[in-house]
């Protein structure tokens, strides 16, 4: 509707513009024309209520302008046509000179639509390229239009107030075009017509002067600017253009540049070419374009200089913004980790210097998940926030709080004398954490602190070792009961040390192949068969022996070292069930243990792959055990359990009953299996068998089956059979065996 609407008027319009010149002169022709002009006139009005613009003032004025001069028109062909004079100035004249003022006003308040926001800087840029245009209009029309002139004041002041007009109208144009915004048909039109506009009145103008041809061949430019002005108020894109834009003040692109510097160029440049032609040099117009240029060239780098240091002012406060947050913790706003140890090395440093001990204390909350999953994680925050906040109004000024990460603090303690000081403080910090501390809704969270203290004498630990004796020794605390605080003393140290030289071993350990497996049966309760094995890693340690797992895994699990073991083991394992298959073992799987810390890192997934690539074994015959606790902790390790699962390995839940998880959520978690813990076998107690039997009925229920492990004696097995259970494993049935004898084990439960 609206596209068929401007593009009817525009065709008629060119139509008729093209007509005019088969138009006899004289009266016809001014019909033609004037009713041309009100056509134009009409469409703007028609535009305006048909696309109803939020801002109308802006068209209506440039409708009543566009009247004006229709008007204006009128009286002219009245005044040569039907009087036959040729006065100048004429009445016409005041019509039209008085469309200038009110057409600027629209267009003023167009481009204000579009450009709300205050722009010296463009503003000085169209001012300097319409001072340059209108030095040049001055002296190639002005000018000379005044010293043609010489009858009348009137007419002098009548003839130049056109081209004074037409530069105001040069300088919107220039302000149109670079203000940002879309360059929409209806913009296009709009500035075509203004184009159009002072393209008919400058050439008019110069042609009357340079020569003395009279022609009404500029008659259809300006025919054309009413057709192209009507246009634009009708296309339906006239509704945004006085809407405003998004843009940027520091646009300051090399065509902008380019202008500029030419425009600012006009004056010298007129000197010059008045002087070689042997022109009337006009001295004081000339002189007066370059003042006013110079001084809007001088604004204009003022404003480029505020502009830049503003920009400048702005890099360096986000600089520093930045680099706060990269030193802060978001939710406390305590230093991070990173800062942390800068300021430990810092502490240090200081302590080297005046032989002072430094003291570091590292807190870890007590019973933090456990508020996490009861309230949420939202408490979760709270809890943080609220301890941070206490601990900082505990220790002294001075003594720097920050937070690790997860529920870990550390306190880095200078002015003290004596351990017990750091002790003291440690013991506030303990106490103030165990207060409760409000929730909304009328509830409140209870945790509690460990706290692990280490000192440099001297300050001649590295920070990295302090924070790893403070860790040592918050394990301990929470190994002797929470909420207490532990001293890392010699005793830790050597603890330390032998964590440290056993992680050392594993990892020449894993290059020299000195880790082996041992397989241990799971049996089909029902046939007796042995349906798979468990691998179980064992380290073959020189000068120690066969070294079981419980020796190592626990370290190795500190570091990503875990990860390179489970690597290990999955590769040999499913190898060992591969060659077992070739020699005709009917037994179908290999469970191997995948460490949390494993499942947790993406690497899992390819580990996984490129075992079973390897190896040659089908997906569905490897059996993933994975510890109860990592489902309940980690959302990144249940999402790569999904994706081992879409590969077609399955997943077991090992150690089951010993995680603290609800047996509800058995049926969300993304496990085939389920693996009761030995715990639950010990049937002289009426609980543990209850317990049993409960979570045998609910794996079934969600359509799990179930294996028992650590079974001992035969009536174990009775229980399990009327309990239905699928599968078992025990000593009772076989220990975990080196690869040659368990590939030739056969069990009798
Ligand atoms: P797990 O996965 O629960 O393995 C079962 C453990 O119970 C094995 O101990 C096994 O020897 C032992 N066991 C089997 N039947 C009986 C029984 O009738 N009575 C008793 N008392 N114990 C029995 P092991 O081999 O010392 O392994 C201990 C733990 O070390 C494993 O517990 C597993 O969590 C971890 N582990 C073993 N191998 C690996 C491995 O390759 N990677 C990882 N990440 N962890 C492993
Ligand atoms: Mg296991
Ligand atoms: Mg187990």
């Amino acid at each position: 509707m609206g596209g068929l609407a401007w593009r009817g008027y525009a065709a008629f319009g060119l139509m008729v513009v093209g007509a005019y010149w088969f138009v006899p002169g004289g009266i016809p022709e001014d019909v033609v024309y004037v009713a041309l002009g009100l056509s134009g006139v009409l469409a703007i009005g028609v535009g305006i209520a048909r696309n109803r613009p939020i801002r109308r003032l802006p068209w209506i004025l440039m409708m009543l302008g566009q009247l004006s001069w229709v008007i204006g028109d009128g009286v002219d062909s009245w005044s040569s046509d039907v009087e036959h004079s040729d006065a100048f100035p004429a009445p016409a004249d005041a019509f039209y000179l008085a469309a200038y003022p009110v057409l600027a006003v629209g267009l003023i308040l167009l481009i204000r639509g579009r450009r709300p926001r205050r722009d010296v800087a463009g503003l000085l840029d169209s001012a300097t390229l319409t001072a340059g245009l209108g030095v040049l209009s001055w002296v190639l029309l002005a000018r000379p239009t005044l010293d043609t002139s010489e009858q009348s004041v009137a007419a002098a002041v009548v003839g130049i107030a056109y081209p004074v007009a037409d530069i105001l109208l040069v300088g919107l144009l220039i302000r149109l075009v670079t203000t940002s915004g879309g360059r929409t048909p209806a913009f296009r039109l709009l500035f075509a017509a203004v184009a159009l506009l002072i393209a008919g009145d400058s050439t008019s103008a110069g042609l009357s002067l340079w020569s003395s041809s009279q022609t009404n061949a500029f008659d259809t430019i300006w025919l054309a600017s009413y057709v192209a002005w009507g246009a634009a108020a009708l296309h339906p894109t006239m509704r945004e253009l006085s809407e405003p834009t998004p843009g940027d003040d520091l646009r300051f692109s090399r065509a902008r540049l380019a202008a500029l510097a030419a425009a600012s160029l006009i004056a010298p440049g007129t000197l010059i070419v008045q002087d070689l032609i042997g022109a009337r040099v006009d001295v004081w117009a000339v002189g007066a374009g370059s003042v006013v240029l110079f001084l809007l060239v001088v604004a204009r780098m003022n404003v480029a200089i505020t502009q830049i240091s503003a920009a400048n002012r702005e890099r360096a406060r986000l600089q520093d913004n930045l680099a706060y947050q990269a030193a802060h913790d978001s939710l406390t706003d305590l230093p991070n980790r990173s800062q942390a140890l800068e300021v430990i090395q810092a502490a240090l440093s200081r302590g080297q210097r005046t032989g002072r001990m430094v003291g570091l204390l590292f807190a870890d909350l007590d019973g933090f998940k456990a508020v996490n999953d009861t309230f949420g994680h939202a408490a979760g925050d709270v809890v943080l926030c609220t301890v941070a906040d206490r601990m900082k109004a505990e220790v002294r000024a001075g003594d720097i709080v920050a937070r690790l990460g997860g529920d870990e603090f550390v306190v880095v303690l200078e002015q003290f004398d004596a351990e017990t000081d750091a002790v003291q403080i440690a013991t506030r910090l303990v106490d103030c954490a165990a207060e409760p501390i409000p929730l909304t809704a009328g509830r409140s969270a209870r945790v509690g602190a460990s706290i692990g203290l280490a000192i440099s004498q001297d300050g001649s630990t590295d920070p990295e070792r302090l924070l790893a004796e403070a860790d040592t020794a918050v394990y301990r605390a929470k190994a002797a009961g929470r909420g207490r605080v532990e001293v890392f003393d010699s005793a830790l140290r050597r603890e330390l040390a032998d964590r440290g030289e056993l992680e050392a071993a594993l990892v020449t350990a894993i290059e020299n192949d000195e880790l082996v497996l041992h397989y241990q049966p799971i049996v089909d309760l029902e046939s007796g068969e042995v349906r798979g094995y468990e691998a179980l890693v064992r380290w073959n340690r020189p000068g120690h022996g066969l070294v079981g797992p419980n020796e190592f895994i626990p370290t190795a699990e500190a570091s990503s070292l875990i990860c390179d073991i489970d690597a290990w083991v999955l590769n040999a394992a499913t190898a060992q069930l591969a060659e077992w298959s070739a020699a005709g073992s009917t037994a179908r799987t290999i469970a191997v243990n995948i460490s949390g810390r494993h499942v947790s890192s993406p690497r899992v997934v390819e580990d996984v792959r490129a075992a079973l690539e390897a190896s040659g074994l089908p997906a569905g015959r490897l059996t993933l055990e994975i510890t109860e606790t990592v489902f309940i902790e980690d959302v990144l390790a249940t999402h790569h359990l999904q994706l081992l699962r879409e590969l077609g390995t399955r997943v077991s839940i090992d150690d089951f009953g010993t995680g603290y998880s609800s047996i509800a959520r058995l049926q969300q978690l993304p496990v085939d299996v389920i693996k009761i813990d030995r715990s639950f076998l010990d049937t002289s107690q009426e609980s543990s068998r209850a317990l049993l039997e409960l979570m045998i009925h609910a794996a079934h229920a969600f359509g799990l089956p179930v294996v028992v492990e650590g079974v001992e004696h035969a009536h174990q097995l009775d229980t399990l059979r009327t309990l239905n259970c699928e599968a078992v494993q025990g000593y009772y049935l076989s220990h975990p065996l080196p690869a040659d004898e368990a590939g030739r084990c056969v069990v009798t439960p």
